[in-house]
């Protein structure tokens, strides 16, 4: 069982980081077990379906130790459901490593140490998860900070954007600093259709593709 000093892994790896503002840069993948929700698109069910291996935080840390790439992505699964995690990425931020959490957005971030660069998902209508957004992370963000919206449908895209005018735009209307990344589920939803509603309606959004799923198609694991 996970503790205080070790963490259920799903899986440490070497790879290309494929979906943020970081796209394209070699980066060090540690893989955490376990999630709270079930999202309808889910990529990554061997996260919560299949034991992981326990570690203990030096093991994880000598992995790391052993590239020279300064991008350390902690991801899961959810990756703030362990609490070796804390301790996890403030060892990472003191080597100087340049540290990305993949977070569902349903947990607070309150405690994620400070030089930590969150990637949060607000989970649209077609995951099934919608509701599960801990609102009171969006305070939390910080400008070196990234959202992301994983979008199945124009509906999940009107309810994105509907959402991020709420609670993204101040009164002048200036977007805040935080990055804003829209992601289709293909092949639900083309890329072409968000592009052309992207241009529509000058969305200061990011259209993001699966830079992974394009590099290694028939891969299911690894990225
Ligand atoms: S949060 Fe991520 S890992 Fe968990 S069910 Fe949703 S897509 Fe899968």
């Amino acid at each position: 069982m996970a503790s205080s000093e070790s963490l259920n892994i799903s899986e440490l790896f070497y790879s290309i980081q494929g979906e943020s503002s970081y796209a394209g840069y070699p980066c060090i993948f540690i893989r955490l077990s376990g999630c709270n929700l079930r999202c309808s698109y889910c990529d990554a069910t061997y996260t919560y379906e299949e034991q992981g291996t326990l570690m203990d935080l030096q093991q994880i840390l000598d992995f790391v130790d052993s590239y020279s790439v300064r991008l350390v992505q902690i991801t899961g699964g959810e990756p703030l459901l362990q609490e070796a995690v804390y301790p996890l990425m403030q060892n990472l931020v003191e080597r100087q490593r340049v540290v990305l959490l993949e977070t569902n957005g349903s947990l607070s971030l309150a405690h994620v140490p400070a030089g930590v660069i969150k990637i949060m998902d607000v989970k649209c209508p077609g995951s099934n998860m919608a509701d599960k957004l801990h609102l009171a992370n969006i305070a939390l963000l910080a400008r070196h900070d990234e959202v992301k919206f994983v979008l199945s449908s124009e509906a999940d895209y009107e309810w994105a954007r509907t959402f991020i005018q709420t609670h993204f735009s101040d009164n002048t209307g200036k977007q805040q600093q935080t990055a804003i990344l829209f992601s289709p589920v293909q092949p639900q939803l083309q890329p072409s259709d968000l592009a052309e509603w992207l241009l529509r309606d000058q969305l200061p959004v990011r259209l993001q593709l699966q830079l992974h799923t394009q590099l290694w198609p028939n891969e299911t694991r690894g990225f």
